[in-house]
């Protein structure tokens, strides 16, 4: 299946484009990575009803084609707890970024939970290489990252976990509960499998992964083909 979806990107557009987000999220379900379910709208009130459907509290995320880093131009508006908030948070948004906001992403408010980053990149002397590290807006400035070549296995995924800096935040840091390593692991294994199945995919980069005591979703995801 994953194979048919990159053979079919990569039939239909130039090399070295980023898949759009709904193929993203299908190919990495492939390898069992979950995605938050995600709505793409146009309009302030396409984005308060698709907030009803993915479900409330709301996350509002400016797309166009030059927003790459959407939080910073304040492109990303959590806690939105009703339609009229998502209405709004729209209607600033779209006023503030003016045309470089062709669009927005809704989806439902994951977490709370300790925010990972899950990366793959073809590297053009070693092949594929995995990447686990602290994630969220703060990941390059901190660069708490552990790498390995694919393939990963269970005790691997587990010790790249455990070389991180950001390790003691998983096991319940300072009265947090402890939060769903398990999940996060076999995500870093599946992304692993991704990059050993896939040479087409030059990039990948899961920025954040909300790892919470029951489970994992990634809320970001960005893919490459070469
Ligand atoms: P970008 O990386 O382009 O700035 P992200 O989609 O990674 O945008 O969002 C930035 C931050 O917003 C995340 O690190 C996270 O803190 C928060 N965030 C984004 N989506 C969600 C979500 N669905 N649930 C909870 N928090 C989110
Ligand atoms: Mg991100």
């Amino acid at each position: 299946a994953a194979r048919g979806i990159v053979q079919a990107e990569l039939a239909a557009c130039p090399a070295g484009r980023w898949l759009d987000h709904p193929t993203a999220a299908r190919l990495l379900g492939c390898y069992g990575v979950r995605v938050a379910e995600t709505v793409a709208v146009r309009d302030a009130g396409a984005a308060a009803q698709a907030a009803a459907q993915v479900g409330l509290p709301a996350v509002l995320k400016a797309t166009g084609p030059e927003l790459v880093h959407k939080s910073d131009v304040g492109g990303v508006r959590v806690g939105l707890r009703d339609a009229e908030e998502v209405r709004r948070a729209y209607a600033e948004m779209a006023a503030r970024i003016g045309d470089a906001m062709t669009g927005a992403l809704v989806q439902h408010q994951a977490g709370p939970g300790v925010e990972m980053i899950v990366g793959g990149v073809a590297h053009e002397a070693f092949g594929p290489l995995v990447m686990a590290g602290l994630g969220g807006v703060t990941a390059e400035l901190l660069a708490d990252r552990a790498f390995r070549v694919p393939p990963i296995g269970r005790a691997d995924a587990a010790r790249m976990l455990a070389e991180l800096r950001c390790a003691p935040l998983l096991h319940g840091y300072r009265g947090a509960p402890p939060v769903n390593t398990a999940e996060l692991a076999a995500y870093i294994i599946g992304v692993g499998r991704l990059m050993d199945d896939l040479p087409e995919v030059a990039e990948l980069d899961l920025n954040p992964v909300i790892v919470t005591p029951d489970g994992a979703v990634a809320v970001d995801v960005r893919v490459r083909l070469a």
